[in-house]
């Protein structure tokens, strides 16, 4: 059997799992469709310019200078990845050794816990309890005993939108030997970064990516700042061109037009809170606060609205994990239409139930 050639670790992994549709709305992986597509020429034109017998460069320059610039940070302190998943799964290829552990609070982005059982690492999830509230204190303590190599925070936390304070961070960077990874995939919607902070901590690492706020989810752009040391040690496990010269032409010209996009973010901010009185207002449906461009709620028949919700086109994210998210849907922040087409199918679904 095949099977028995691989890995050890990867009998417990189960891959990460994504619908892909090509019809309908897709308010199921927090994308941002409002704007990119208006930069589609100007990508196109500087990519008919491109010589695409050549390797790209592999240390991606004129971006990873562009990034450097926008966040006041120096350019040795970057580093940039197909996607920030493809970074989460190089900071476990670079620290993590098999039984080696991370932690992270729960429930959290599926990707490290996925890239870490890869490597044959030890997930600890510290759960947030019913309303997802983040408790430093419970935290640092399973923290203490556990002494993991690496600390992910997704910072607002996909998917229940929540948020971890600046100062519980930086209570954690003084305190904690290992690597503190917080993940601002989701910043630009917040507002809040730790991002001033890496010059002070060596072992901070933060993530973020093109593909929320920016629309560019397609190309697979992602970058990480922190500490050269950290990103001398991340170069090593890095694939030598892991960004192809379509996605570094297209992230360039989206980072050069970035004033176009700050009109659709304020956008999904109207609409997010549009969209969470438009929910708190339906009996039994339970919304949580979010700082990202997504939704949680959690209401009786969660499955059963999903499979309405698709059968009239609309895509929004179920979780089978059970346990704590049981009963709990995810849906982005769409278009002013799309979230009202997805209101209208939910007002629906409620009439169904009479
Ligand atoms: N981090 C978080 C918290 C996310 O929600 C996502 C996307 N679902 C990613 C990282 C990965 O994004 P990408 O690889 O597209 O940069």
């Amino acid at each position: 059997m095949v099977e028995s050639l691989a890995k050890r670790s990867l009998r417990k992994v189960t891959p990460y799992a994504a619908d892909s549709k090509i019809k309908g709305i897709p308010l199921d992986a927090n994308e941002n469709r409002n704007l990119a597509f208006k930069l589609n020429d100007k990508i196109a034109e500087a990519i008919m310019a491109l010589d695409i017998s050549r390797y790209p460069d592999p240390e991606a320059k004129v971006l990873k200078k562009k990034i450097a610039a926008d966040n006041w940070i120096n350019e040795e302190c970057v580093i940039v990845g197909s996607g920030s998943d493809q970074l989460i799964l190089m900071m476990i290829q670079a620290f993590i050794n098999e039984g080696d552990k991370i932690v992270t609070p729960a429930p959290t982005f599926s990707m490290y816990g996925i890239s870490n059982g890869i490597a044959g690492g030890e997930t600890i999830q510290v759960d947030m309890g019913e309303f997802f509230s983040f408790d430093f204190y419970k935290f640092i303590k399973r923290v203490n005993k556990e002494e993991p190599k690496l600390i992910f925070i997704s910072n607002p936390n996909n998917p229940t939108g929540g948020m971890v304070d600046r100062e519980h961070i930086i209570k954690l960077l003084e305190n904690f030997k290992g690597i503190v990874v917080i993940d601002e995939a989701y910043y630009e919607f917040s507002g809040r970064t730790v991002m001033d902070l890496v010059p002070y901590y060596p072992k901070l690492v933060v993530l973020r990516t093109l593909s929320k706020a920016y629309g560019l989810a397609g190309a697979r752009v992602g970058y990480g700042v922190a500490s050269k040391e950290i990103i001398g040690i991340l170069k090593k496990v890095k694939p030598p061109y892991n960004l192809s010269v379509l996605d570094q032409q297209a992230a360039i010209i989206c980072l050069q037009n970035k004033e176009i996009f700050q009109p659709s973010i304020e956008e999904i901010l109207e609409e997010r809170l549009w969209l969470t009185k438009a929910l708190g207002s339906f009996p039994g449906v339970e919304v949580f606060n979010s700082y990202g461009n997504f939704l949680l709620i959690r209401l009786k028949g969660a499955k059963e609205l999903y499979n309405y919700l698709q059968s009239k086109g609309i895509f929004i994210r179920h979780f089978n994990e059970g346990g704590s998210l049981a009963n709990c849907l995810r849906v982005t922040v769409g278009t002013k239409e799309e979230n009202r087409a997805f209101i209208g199918s939910l007002k629906e679904w409620m009439n169904t139930l009479k």
